[in-house]
C-alpha cells in the first residue's frame, strides 16, 4: 500500500465507521466468546510477502468488530464511560496523517501553543483559579505517577533522582481506600513503596464517604513521631469504586499544615465541574496543588487524554525533566518543552481533539449531556429500588450507583445473567465487604430509554433466581 491509495481506504474505513456506529445498538455490548476464541482464528506465521489491504480489510471487518467489546455502544453502563466524540475522532485522523511528535516545542509548535491553549479553556471551564497551568498525559496513571514521584523528590530535596533512595528517609504517601490502584502503582513504581501508603480511615456515614481529615492529622503526626517523612495526600474526587468524595477543603487544610503536596484525582468526575453544581463535590480544589481528570472518560475526547492541572510546575519539571544536549532548542528558555512535565519524551498531538471537541459541542452541548446522564441515572436508581429483592447500596453520586440482589451470590448470578443476555454491560465492585452491581451512565449516544432498560432488564433477568 502506497500514500496514494490511503485517501481510498480512508474512506472506506469512514464508511464502515458509519456503519458500525449506526448498528451498534443490534450488536451485544459484550462478545459471546471465550479467551484465545480470536486469536485462533487469526493465528498465522510472520507475513513474508506483502499482501493486498483488500485481504487485509476484509479481514478485519470480518473478525474484529464481533470480538470487542464495544465502549461506544449507548448501553454500555460498565467501569467509566469513555466517549469519543465525533469531533474529536475526526481531530485524531488530522494528528494522525501529520503523525507528528508533539516533545518540543520546535517539534511541533501549533501542538504545543494549542495545548497551553486548551489547558486554560479546561482550566477556565471547570472553575479553577487562573494561576493553574498544566499539561496533558496519556493516562491518569501517568498523571497520579508524576505527581507522586514529584512528592518524593519534594520530599528528598530533589536529591532522589541523582542519589536514588538507599540511605533517604522513609516517604509516606496518604490516600483512602476509596481511592484508585493507580496510587498504589505510584507508590511502587516510585520507590516509595506499598508498605508507605498510608490508607486514611473514611468517615463513617459520610455521604460522599470522605477520608477523615482528623485521621489524617493523626496519622501524619504519629509518622513523625515515628522518624517518618511524610511526603504528600492524594485525595479522591469520584472514586471509581463507588464514586467517593473526599472533603477536599478539610483535608489539603490538614495537608498544608505539614507543608505537604496534595494531588486530586478526579479523572472520571472531573468532567461534570463544567457544570457549576457539582463543584460542591469538590469545594476547596482552589488550593490544590495538582488535580488530574480525564476528557477521555466522560467529557468526550477520543482516547486517550488525561489533563493534569498544576498550581506550580516547577517542581514536576524537576523531577521528570531532563535535557541532554540533543534536546536543547534553540531560541532558549522561553519556550515549553511539555515532556519535561511527562513521562515519555515521545508525545502525541492531543490538544487538537480537545480544540475540535470544545468548539463543536460548546460547554452548553456537553453541559446539556452531563445534566442529562445524572438525571437519568437518578431516575434508573429509583426504579431499580422499586424492584422486588433488589436494595441501592450506594446512592448516586453524579452518575454513578451501585445496588445489590438479595445476597452475593444471586448478585453474582444475575451479573451475569445480565452481561450474558448483551443488551446492556454492568460491572460489579465490592463495598463493605458486600458484592455490589455499578451503574454509570455517560455514554454521548445513550437516550433515557436506553438508561431505563437497565430496570427493565434487571426485572426480567432477576425472574426465578
Ligand atoms: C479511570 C480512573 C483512573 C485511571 O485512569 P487511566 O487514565 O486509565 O489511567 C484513575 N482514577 C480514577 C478515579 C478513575 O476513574
Amino acid at each position: 500500500m502506497d500514500y496514494s491509495e490511503l485517501a481510498d481506504w480512508q474512506k472506506r474505513a469512514a464508511d464502515w465507521a458509519r456503519d458500525y456506529h449506526a448498528g451498534l445498538r443490534d450488536r451485544p455490548v459484550r462478545p459471546d466468546i471465550a479467551p484465545g476464541d480470536f486469536l485462533a482464528r487469526i493465528e498465522a506465521p510472520v507475513p513474508e510477502a506483502p499482501e493486498p489491504i483488500e485481504a487485509i480489510f476484509d479481514d478485519f471487518t470480518r473478525l474484529v468488530p464481533d470480538a470487542m467489546t464495544h465502549w461506544q455502544h449507548p448501553r454500555f453502563f460498565a467501569y467509566f464511560p469513555a466517549n469519543a466524540a465525533p469531533a474529536s475522532m475526526l481531530a485524531e485522523q488530522l494528528a494522525n496523517a501529520m503523525s507528528a511528535q508533539a516533545m518540543l516545542w520546535q517539534t511541533a509548535p501549533a501542538a504545543n501553543e494549542m495545548e497551553d491553549l486548551v489547558i486554560r479553556w479546561l482550566r477556565d471551564a471547570l472553575g479553577l483559579p487562573a494561576d493553574f497551568t498544566g499539561t496533558i498525559h496519556d493516562s491518569a496513571t501517568t498523571a497520579t505517577f508524576s505527581a507522586v514521584t514529584t512528592m518524593r523528590e519534594l520530599a528528598l530535596s530533589h536529591q532522589g533522582i541523582t542519589k536514588g533512595l538507599s540511605g533517604a528517609p522513609r516517604l509516606r504517601i496518604y490516600a483512602s481506600a476509596q481511592t484508585h490502584s493507580s496510587v498504589d502503582k505510584a507508590v511502587r513504581l516510585s520507590g516509595i513503596g506499598q508498605d508507605n501508603l498510608v490508607k486514611v480511615p473514611t468517615i463513617p456515614d459520610h455521604p460522599t464517604w470522605s477520608m477523615d481529615a482528623d485521621a489524617l492529622e493523626a496519622m501524619i503526626r504519629a509518622d513523625i513521631q515515628a522518624g517518618m517523612k511524610p511526603a504528600g495526600v492524594v485525595l479522591c474526587v469520584g472514586g471509581t469504586s463507588i464514586g467517593a468524595c473526599d472533603d477536599i477543603g478539610a483535608c489539603i487544610k490538614v495537608a498544608h499544615s505539614h507543608g505537604l503536596t496534595v494531588h486530586v484525582d478526579a479523572a472520571w468526575a472531573g468532567s461534570a465541574m463544567i457544570c457549576e453544581e457539582f463543584r460542591a463535590l469538590w469545594a476547596g480544589i482552589e488550593a490544590a496543588d495538582s488535580i488530574v481528570f480525564n476528557p477521555h472518560k466522560w467529557l468526550g475526547a477520543q482516547f486517550d487524554c488525561a489533563v493534569q492541572f498544576l498550581r506550580d510546575p516547577a517542581p514536576q519539571i524537576g523531577a521528570m525533566g531532563l535535557r541532554p544536549e540533543y534536546l536543547k532548542t534553540q531560541g532558549g528558555d522561553e519556550v515549553v518543552n511539555y515532556n519535561e512535565w511527562t513521562l515519555p519524551l515521545g508525545r502525541r498531538f492531543r490538544a487538537l481533539k480537545l480544540w475540535f471537541l470544545l468548539r463543536s459541542e460548546g460547554l452548553s452541548g456537553l453541559r446539556t449531556r452531563i445534566r442529562n446522564h445524572v438525571a437519568w441515572a437518578n431516575d434508573a436508581a429509583r426504579a431499580i429500588a422499586a424492584l422486588p429483592g433488589f436494595a441501592i447500596t450506594t446512592p448516586p453520586i453524579l452518575s454513578l450507583f451501585t445496588f445489590r440482589f438479595k445476597d452475593d451470590e444471586a448478585t453474582a448470578t444475575l451479573l451475569d445473567r445480565v452481561n450474558r443476555d448483551g443488551r446492556i454491560y454492568l460491572t460489579q465492585t465490592s463495598h463493605q465487604g458486600q458484592f455490589v452491581i455499578r451503574v454509570t451512565v455517560g455514554q454521548f449516544a445513550c437516550t433515557r430509554d436506553d438508561v431505563m432498560m437497565i430496570p427493565t432488564i434487571l426485572s426480567e433477568m432477576s425472574q426465578g433466581l
